[in-house]
């Protein structure tokens, strides 16, 4: 099943008016992930229709204020709302003390449980895993420790054609083998090949969010083959310079990554705020990956 993105804020550092800072709704299947969190994110949720009572775990990549600014309001909302249901929250190991700050000055004591994962980056493995989906981390290099993260989609079983269930008698008990994709034995002895009565599952859908990062060779290690990459996409090509001293990438170094990553498409965003108009940087990339699209906030996207 595809996953489906919405971009909440595709800016960098300043906001501009039609250009909130990052932060972006993940949905696969019945689970609900939030990336990043710059500020006004709840005002983006609320105009592009993302509930936060949809949220199940948030991501933050790093403690840049425009990926997190947003954090503290957002939870704080989720407690006036009296939610009740866990809620999964990954990031930085300070960003516990950050938020527990905020909470003891203010007197809360939120009305549902965080189970909070922290991040010592540079890490790379699994962060949290349901029956939906997985979400690994993986290192970014930018100017403080940040992370980037791969959410994949669980793979299904085997479907099974009942006609052919039917027309060879097999009992209930082989219907667990048979999702699993096993052939099974008849009591006669027969085999009865899994091709015959199943269909495999399709390729399990995957996305890759790679957050404010200079280019670096080992990236494309962790993001290979993914459906979908969101990659930082800061500066154009004549601003290079720039870019290599901040930590970030060019449209380009992102577009290079997405093919050198074999991945399907591409959403390039985190502009700079001194783009109006982002032709220049979608052209750019689509110079060295095609499938490239630019983001925008309110806009959804499918991994397919
Ligand atoms: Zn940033
Ligand atoms: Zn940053």
């Amino acid at each position: 099943m595809p996953i489906e993105i919405t971009i909440l804020g595709c800016g960098s550092a300043t906001p501009v008016p039609d250009r909130n800072p990052s932060s972006q709704f993940v949905r696969i299947n019945q689970t609900g992930i939030l990336i990043d969190c710059g500020e006004g994110s709840q005002m983006q949720m609320t105009k592009f229709n993302v509930k936060h009572s949809k949220i199940d775990v948030i991501l933050i990549s790093h403690l840049h204020g425009d990926h997190y600014f947003g954090l503290a309001g957002l939870i704080s909302t989720m407690h006036l709302m009296s939610r009740k249901r866990k809620l999964i929250l990954a990031g930085p190991h300070e960003l516990w003390r950050l938020l527990e700050d905020h909470f003891l000055v203010s007197q809360t004591k939120l009305s549902f449980e965080i189970d909070f994962k922290p991040i010592h980056s540079p890490k790379e493995g699994l962060l949290f895993e349901n029956e939906d989906c997985s979400i690994n981390t993986f290192p970014l290099h930018h100017r403080i420790p940040c992370q980037g993260f791969v959410v994949k989609e669980k793979q299904g079983g085997f479907h099974l054609i009942p006609e052919m269930l039917k027309l060879y008698k097999l009992p209930i008990t082989k219907l667990k083998e048979l999702k699993m994709g096993k052939d099974i034995q008849l009591e006669n002895g027969d085999i009865i090949p899994n091709s015959r009565v199943a269909i495999p599952p399709p390729i399990p859908h995957s996305y890759a969010y790679c957050s404010d990062t200079a280019p670096f060779e080992e990236l494309v290690t962790y993001i290979q083959n993914v459906n979908l990459i969101y990659h930082e996409a800061t500066f154009d090509e004549s601003l290079a310079e720039r870019a290599h001293q901040t930590f970030h990438s060019t449209a380009k170094q992102a577009a290079t990554h997405a093919k050198d990553a074999n991945a399907g498409k591409l959403i390039i965003g985190h502009f700079s705020s001194r783009y109006r108009e982002t032709e220049l940087l979608l052209n750019e990339a689509c110079s060295v990956f095609p499938n490239t699209i630019i983001a925008k906030d309110g806009l959804s996207i499918l991994s397919e």
